[in-house]
């Protein structure tokens, strides 16, 4: 169905970016076959590694790729959960990874304009600099812009903020063909024909190449506080969560996670957290004046106390917060060498508690270990699926009954109302769920509007949806 790299087609990918940012040596682009996604078998490596310096360059080369049938992957941090960015069909990966300039800090209209290849860690701090605040805060710092915006990526902190969707302003995006669009701009509202813009965030590369972002920035928050709240059991955390949500200032983050994980992070990163009583803990993150915030923290920890709680521990210096940050932003980490697969079922906040009940039954149905934490604010929840026994011994022939746990984790998820991912994105993972979640009437029209952005299907193939193998340029399920 695709073609295959020659020396013609890199002797032109080398006159577009020149010869140095044309990398084909095994031993060199062997980093770029893989993401995150913790199972090796589903990285595959790319013929080519591009490091383009410009769109114009990326449009040279998807005019090249559209002419020779090339497929074209683009990577950003490679932080993603899912295979996002690993080339299913070798061809051509684009590396943003040198397209990585803050272009405008705009601080008249609260907003900046960063190439898609800027780090996460780079632009929070460019932000601290001048005491401006971007609230999606994604776990992995070494993350890319275009990398969050293509997987509408979320975090901890969207019970307040929302996810990158809320901040996105405006984009710069090469198609398919090298055309350059540029959806948005430094605007509020926009109600100008459809919003190309919210189409390409969470388009995970399928539809074209983000090369600029423009995005919304706040003001520093003047102070945060985070409650460490431990629970005897997992129904009266969540059960509190609610309570929270309806007072009229919402957290910043409401986090749930049990003691066992916990425990593991923390031997894992050598710092102790703060709370020894309690099975369960909510994490709890405020941001505003000190005034407002200590107002609102003891009104949560009322809450939390009658909710069943053991315990409210109050971090309300800099430090202490950090402390316990750390340990939570390590769970993943921590859990990775036995981890298979990292689920993101989204679900009704109401929901929550008795999908967390299922997993739980799952567990002790096949014995092995499926550790849930999340975002307690959102209904957005984290199962492992782990290599090992609920005791923690090692699973022989996991791979015979993975497939089975994962299918009835996401078949529940579905049934109570929910989706297969609230912030990691489809991939290449995650694709053989989507017309169950979405419907085949809704993924019909996903794939009429892949067809129409991206007809010879080069862009990221494999990832949301499968290429029609046997060829005719068919995008499958879009021809009605
Ligand atoms: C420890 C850890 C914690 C995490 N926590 C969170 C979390 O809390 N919330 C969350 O949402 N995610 C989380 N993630 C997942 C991950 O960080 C996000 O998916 C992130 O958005 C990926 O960004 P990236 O730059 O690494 O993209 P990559 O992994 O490089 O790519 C992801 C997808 O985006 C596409 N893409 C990348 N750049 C571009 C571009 N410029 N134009 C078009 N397409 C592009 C790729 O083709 C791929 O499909 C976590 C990951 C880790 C390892």
């Amino acid at each position: 169905m695709y073609n295959k790299l020659n020396e013609r087609i890199i002797s032109n990918l080398k006159n577009i970016v020149g010869e140095n940012n044309v990398i084909v040596e095994a031993g060199k682009i062997i980093d770029y076959s893989h993401d995150e996604f913790s199972l090796s078998e589903i990285s595959r490596m790319p013929e080519a590694v591009i490091k383009p310096l410009n769109s114009f360059e990326i449009s040279e080369i998807m005019k090249l790729a559209t002419k020779e049938k090339i497929p074209v992957v683009a990577r950003g941090g490679a932080t993603g959960l899912c295979g996002g960015c690993v080339p299913l069909y070798g061809g051509i990966v684009i590396s943003l990874e040198k397209m990585n300039r803050i272009i405008e800090i705009d601080e008249k209209n609260l907003m900046t304009t960063v190439e898609a290849g800027v780090s996460l860690k780079e632009f929070y701090s460019a932000l601290e600099d001048r005491k401006l605040f971007f609230p999606p805060h994604p776990g992995e710092e070494s993350a890319t812009i275009g990398g969050v915006i293509s997987t509408n990526a979320g975090g901890a902190r969207a019970v307040k903020y929302g996810t990158i969707r809320n901040f996105l302003r405006g984009i710069e995006v090469v198609c398919a063909d090298g055309k350059i669009i540029k959806p948005g701009g430094k605007l509020i509202k926009d109600s100008t024909g459809y919003s190309l813009l919210h189409l390409f965030a969470g388009s995970e590369g399928t539809l074209g190449i983000v090369t600029q972002a423009t995005l919304s920035v706040l003001p520093e928050p003047e102070d945060s506080m985070t409650l460490l709240v431990p629970y005897e059991t997992v129904n009266d955390a969540l059960n509190t969560a609610p309570f929270i949500l309806k007072l009229p200032a919402r957290p910043l983050a409401i986090e749930f996670i049990g003691k066992r994980v916990i425990s593991i992070a923390e031997n894992y990163c050598g710092t102790s957290w703060p709370s020894v009583k309690g099975e369960f803990f909510l994490m709890i993150m405020l941001d505003g004046t000190r005034l407002e915030i200590e107002k609102h923290c003891e009104k949560i920890a009322e809450i939390c106390l009658s909710s069943g709680a053991c315990d409210v521990f109050v971090a309300d210096s800099r430090e202490k917060q950090k402390k316990i940050l750390h340990v939570r932003s390590l769970v993943y980490e921590a859990l990775k060498s036995s981890t298979i697969e990292i689920l993101d079922v989204t679900l009704p906040p109401d929901q929550m508690a008795s999908h967390i009940a299922f997993v739980e039954e799952l567990s002790h149905k096949h014995n092995v270990w499926l550790p849930t934490y999340g975002h307690a604010g959102d209904g957005n929840l984290h199962t492992h699926i782990m290599k090992t026994t609920i005791d923690g011994r090692p699973i022989e022939k996991w791979k015979e009954i993975y497939k089975k746990i994962r299918d009835e984790i996401i078949l529940d998820g579905i049934r109570r109302g929910g989706k297969i991912s609230g912030e990691h994105g489809i991939g290449m993972v995650k694709k053989e769920y989507l017309e169950m979640c979405l419907g085949q009437d809704y993924v019909g029209i996903l794939k009429k509007i892949k067809k129409t952005l991206d007809p010879l299907f080069i862009l990221n193939p494999g990832k949301i949806f499968d290429p029609d193998l046997d060829g005719n340029n068919a995008v499958p399920g879009a021809e009605g």
